[in-house]
Protein backbone atom coordinates (compact mmCIF):
# COMPACT_ATOMS: atom_id res chain seq x y z
CA UNK A 1 0.00 0.00 0.00
CA UNK A 2 1.11 3.72 -0.79
CA UNK A 3 2.30 5.80 1.46
CA UNK A 4 -0.17 8.60 0.48
CA UNK A 5 -2.83 6.04 0.50
CA UNK A 6 -4.42 6.92 3.61
CA UNK A 7 -4.24 10.88 2.61
CA UNK A 8 -5.79 10.51 -0.60
CA UNK A 9 -8.96 8.45 1.11
CA UNK A 10 -9.35 11.64 3.48
CA UNK A 11 -9.22 14.47 0.63
CA UNK A 12 -12.49 14.59 -0.82
CA UNK A 13 -13.47 14.26 -5.02
CA UNK A 14 -15.00 17.17 -6.55
CA UNK A 15 -18.96 15.87 -7.05
CA UNK A 16 -19.65 17.78 -9.94
CA UNK A 17 -16.61 16.70 -11.98
CA UNK A 18 -17.14 13.28 -10.52
CA UNK A 19 -20.78 13.03 -12.25
CA UNK A 20 -19.10 14.71 -15.13
CA UNK A 21 -16.77 11.53 -15.15
CA UNK A 22 -13.73 13.57 -14.07
CA UNK A 23 -11.66 13.16 -11.35
CA UNK A 24 -10.20 16.41 -9.42
CA UNK A 25 -10.07 16.75 -6.05
CA UNK A 26 -11.31 19.65 -3.69
CA UNK A 27 -9.10 21.96 -1.75
CA UNK A 28 -10.17 23.22 1.73
CA UNK A 29 -10.47 26.84 2.03
CA UNK A 30 -9.64 28.25 6.17
CA UNK A 31 -10.92 31.12 5.36
CA UNK A 32 -14.25 30.48 4.38
CA UNK A 33 -14.46 26.95 6.08
CA UNK A 34 -15.23 25.12 3.21
CA UNK A 35 -14.17 23.32 -0.11
CA UNK A 36 -13.67 24.41 -3.55
CA UNK A 37 -12.65 22.78 -6.71
CA UNK A 38 -10.09 24.59 -9.18
CA UNK A 39 -11.43 22.98 -12.22
CA UNK A 40 -15.17 23.74 -12.24
CA UNK A 41 -17.05 27.16 -9.63
CA UNK A 42 -18.28 23.99 -7.05
CA UNK A 43 -17.66 25.16 -3.29
CA UNK A 44 -19.36 23.67 -0.32
CA UNK A 45 -18.65 22.37 3.39
CA UNK A 46 -18.24 18.50 3.93
CA UNK A 47 -21.40 17.81 4.24
CA UNK A 48 -22.45 18.97 1.02
CA UNK A 49 -19.65 17.41 -0.54
CA UNK A 50 -21.46 13.95 1.30
CA UNK A 51 -24.51 14.55 0.14
CA UNK A 52 -23.70 14.70 -3.49
CA UNK A 53 -21.75 12.09 -3.28
CA UNK A 54 -25.14 10.21 -2.04
CA UNK A 55 -27.09 10.98 -5.08
CA UNK A 56 -24.30 10.30 -7.29
CA UNK A 57 -23.71 6.79 -5.62
CA UNK A 58 -27.36 6.58 -5.92
CA UNK A 59 -27.30 5.58 -9.96
CA UNK A 60 -25.47 2.93 -8.41
CA UNK A 61 -27.22 1.34 -6.11
CA UNK A 62 -28.29 -1.83 -8.09
CA UNK A 63 -24.88 -2.08 -9.76
CA UNK A 64 -24.44 -5.94 -8.13
CA UNK A 65 -27.78 -7.11 -7.88
CA UNK A 66 -29.22 -8.72 -11.11
CA UNK A 67 -32.99 -7.93 -12.44
CA UNK A 68 -34.88 -11.08 -13.05
CA UNK A 69 -38.24 -9.40 -13.55
CA UNK A 70 -39.49 -6.24 -14.80
ZN1 LIG B 1 -15.09 20.39 -9.92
Amino acid sequence: MPKNRKKIMEEFRCPLCLSRECETFVKYDPKHKDYYCSTCEYTGTENDVKKMYAVITSRFKLLNKRIKTF
